[in-house]
């Protein structure tokens, strides 16, 4: 456990001595209840559901997550999908032209992305054959400028969990931040890092509703860390930056949390019949990685043969070959039980 960790040695000096934008409502959160008429934001009164500004802080999303999650609410920040809160633990910590990252491809786009549009050097670490952490190599691919470690695991696209013993080390011994994306977490039978979230100081976790809750569509992610974190990226983020629309849906859903497990658990059910499927009856299937995901990574014998003749199917899958430890891969999201069977059929059908 680091000792001497002081999340203010991380923080740009510009975001340090950063005035925030406030609104005059935020002073009176609590008028809901007082007969209060609000005349300062200059919005239009007729009302029909959306004419005010949505709630800054998104209270009541939050405070659903926090019971779902028993986690406290002051833990909690939400974005305009897992990306802007990516995009805003970059803006908060890393200085551009100066600062570094490291990622593990293959993984997630996201990360790079981020990285080139923030000006910061992406350190790339590959994963080993197992698709594992080389931890002593990100070690010793650290020094002073590097910021932020990103892990996502489950790994987009390789399927699998990191082992919790190379998560743990390098939580203990990277002297930045450690982001782990867990957009997967829901479909996975590893455990959540969020139980240790409040045993380590450097630790920012993220989830998103756009998978395993069906929210693609409205953009929300979430992002859960100490309170000195939390505070900092309240402070630079956009004041109204989850609508009113994705508020209102998110709510909707999280107070319906059988609907959720009720297709997760049918998403993972169809994810090993479409494996096993795979494994046994396509002969140019060379192998079926594991997945805690909804998704699977398939070697095949000619990535873009395959991918091509799909399309001719009208199957849209993603090809990743291109990327390291990746080559003639294939990444097959699970559908529902129609739509894999009609994969499999294209699948078996094309020679
Ligand atoms: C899909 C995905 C996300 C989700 O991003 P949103 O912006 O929340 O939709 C995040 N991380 C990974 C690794 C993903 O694959």
């Amino acid at each position: 456990m680091k000792t001497d960790f002081n999340i203010n040695n991380l923080v740009r000096e510009n975001i340090k001595s950063l005035q925030p934008y406030s609104s005059a409502r935020d002073e009176y959160k609590d008028a809901t209840s007082k007969d209060m008429i609000f005349l300062d934001a200059n919005e239009n009164p007729f009302e029909n559901g959306v004419n005010r500004y949505p709630d800054p802080r998104q209270n009541k999303v939050k405070d659903l997550l926090s019971d779902i999650k028993t986690i406290p609410k002051e833990l909690i920040l939400l974005g305009n999908g897992s990306d802007e809160v990516l995009d805003l633990i970059f803006r908060a910590f890393c200085e551009p032209n100066k600062d570094n990252i490291i990622t593990l491809p293959p993984t997630y786009g996201m990360y790079s992305v981020l990285a080139n549009i923030n000006a910061i050097e992406n350190r790339k670490v590959l994963l080993n054959t197992d698709f594992e952490p080389n931890v002593d190599e990100i070690l010793a691919a650290a020094d002073n400028n590097s910021k932020i470690l990103f892990l996502c695991s489950p790994n987009n696209p390789t399927g699998n969990s990191f082992s919790n013993g190379a998560v743990e080390k390098l939580i203990k011994e990277f002297n930045g931040l450690v982001v782990i994306d867990e957009a997967y977490i829901d479909f996975s039978t590893q455990k959540s890092w969020l139980e240790k979230l409040q045993k380590f100081s450097n630790l920012i976790i993220t989830q998103t509703l756009s998978k395993a809750y069906g929210l693609a569509g409205i953009r929300l992610g979430v992002c859960y860390a100490s309170k000195e974190i939390i505070n900092i990226l309240n402070n630079i983020k956009p004041p109204y930056n989850v609508n009113e629309l994705t508020q209102q849906r998110a709510i909707t859903r999280l107070q319906r949390l059988n609907e959720v497990k009720n297709e997760i658990a049918q998403l993972i059910s169809e994810r090993k019949r479409l494996k096993k499927e795979l494994e046994c009856c396509v002969s140019y299937i060379e192998k079926v990685y594991p997945s805690d995901g909804n998704f699977l990574l398939l070697k095949v014998d000619d990535a873009n043969k395959r991918y091509k003749q799909l399309i001719d199917y009208g199957v849209v899958i993603r090809n990743r070959t291109t990327q390291p430890l990746c080559e003639n891969c294939l990444r097959i999201s699970v559908g529902v039980c129609e739509e894999n069977q009609r994969l499999i059929r294209a699948l078996k059908e094309i020679q």
